[in-house]
């Protein structure tokens, strides 16, 4: 049983509502967006739009105000202050940030206070093998740039994180710890405790990639305890181009800025300039207003239904989807932990079958699901495979979109002459 009606939240999805019978299971991907999230952002364009930060005018102030309101309130969501919340374009574009900001203090540029996070040839970057390539790519860049050593926290075959591992990989060369908070493959929320310990003995930066829990889990990033965290808004109902870097006061005000230009500056001569504080230092340029106003309106909705309830929905929707798969004849589920904490996202192989051929199969039965290897293919290479299916709900989905989908993927191996 579930806590929330789910059929009767799908009427606040206009795409949702519009396509009868369609199953969508990929929300790690992207999710649906409520009608107030469209409206909050359809209403400051046609209302309230003008340059933030700039211009004497009314409209200027008042876009301001909209704008620092929409920080505060996402901010909150992560129980964080708004001086910690940078607007970024993504998760992508805040791992890329955090990445270049650490190469330009190892320059030697940016805030004298900056030269706590230079990095020496020999100094250990930490990840693991799980990640998304957002929160790897980044790190092999600046380890290249910088001399530095990319370094992995191994994952078992369970999928759960090897943290005997972590303990002797994490040490006194160690300078940063990336993880996600969640895998957007396994779906198994990690020990970000235990890894912050680990990191905090060691005196490293911790780095969470929170992309996949902040749209399923109650978050509250301060009490995790990282230093840097990044959500992307479109996966929690909000907008394109739009996420947070989120970042503890002390670790934002000693990082030197990557992005540079108008709008994070004070004083500014033809031969140097002198930076804002957190977090305009990190907002060079014009900022993405209108869906900042989007991802504060997806996340008053998220709050209003109440993360617990969601959690719990979701947590709901995740035992049906793993315990219905396991059942299934010749379904491998990658990172299978019995009494592991997940988000509801299973990933799969089915024996016999290229896994671009089950997500066609299921497309045409109405079931909207993601076939490759999902921005993770060095994980996917520890569980020897190139690409698995992958289903993903989020808050609108149902018990009966989980059962219509058990339902098809029951019938994959006989349809395509495999099952026997
Ligand atoms: N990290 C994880 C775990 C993700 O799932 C994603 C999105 N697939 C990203 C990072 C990147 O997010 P974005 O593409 O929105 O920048």
């Amino acid at each position: 049983s579930t806590t929330l009606d789910a059929t009767a939240l799908k009427a606040d999805f206009p795409l949702l509502a519009s396509h009868d019978g369609l199953v969508y299971l990929d929300s790690a991907a992207t999710s649906q967006k409520p009608q107030a999230v469209i409206d909050a952002e359809v209403g400051f364009l046609t209302s309230a739009n003008a340059a933030v930060h700039r211009g004497a005018h009314t409209l200027a102030a008042e876009a301001t105000v909209l704008f620092e309101e929409a920080r505060e309130t996402v901010a909150g969501f992560v129980r964080a202050a708004p001086e910690q919340l940078v607007w970024t374009s993504g998760a992508t574009a805040g791992l890329n940030l955090v990445a270049y900001s650490l190469g330009n203090a190892s320059l030697g540029r940016g805030a004298p206070a900056s030269a706590r996070f230079a990095l020496r040839p020999g100094d250990e970057l930490v990840v693991t093998e799980t990640e998304h390539h957002a929160n790897l790519i980044p790190w092999q860049e600046l380890a290249a740039r910088t001399g530095a050593v990319l370094r992995h926290i191994p994952v078992r075959d369970d999928g759960t994180l090897d943290l005997d591992g972590a303990a002797e990989i994490i040490g006194a060369r160690t300078r940063v710890v990336a993880f996600p908070h969640v895998s957007n493959v396994l779906g198994i929320v990690n020990p970000v405790a235990a890894l912050v310990a680990l990191a905090r003995d060691a005196g490293a930066l911790t780095v969470l990639d929170a992309c996949q829990s902040a749209p399923h889990v109650p978050l509250d990033l301060p009490a995790l305890d990282v230093d840097l965290a990044v959500f992307s808004g479109h996966k929690m109902l909000g907008p394109y181009a739009i996420g947070g870097l989120y970042g503890r006061g002390d670790v934002l005000e000693a990082l030197p800025p990557f992005l540079t230009g108008g709008s994070m500056i004070t004083t500014v001569t033809l031969d140097e300039a002198e930076y804002l504080p957190p977090p305009q230092r990190f907002e060079a340029g014009t900022q993405p207003v209108s869906q900042a106003i989007g991802l504060a309106a997806a996340v008053r909705y998220l709050d209003g239904i109440g993360m617990d309830a969601v959690h719990a929905h979701e947590t709901a929707l995740e035992q049906r989807m793993r315990a219905g798969l396991r059942e299934i004849p010749g379904i491998r589920l990658l990172g299978d932990a019995d009494g592991a904490e997940r988000v509801a996202l299973c990933a799969f192989e089915v024996d016999g079958v290229h896994a671009h051929d089950a997500g066609q199969f299921l497309d045409a039965r109405g079931i909207a699901v993601r076939v490759g290897h999902h921005c993770a293919q060095p994980l996917h290479r520890r569980f020897g495979m190139t690409a698995s299916v992958r289903a993903s709900a989020a808050l609108y989905n149902s018990a009966s979109d989980v059962d219509a989908f058990l339902d098809a993927v029951s019938g994959i191996r006989s349809f395509f002459g495999v099952a026997r």
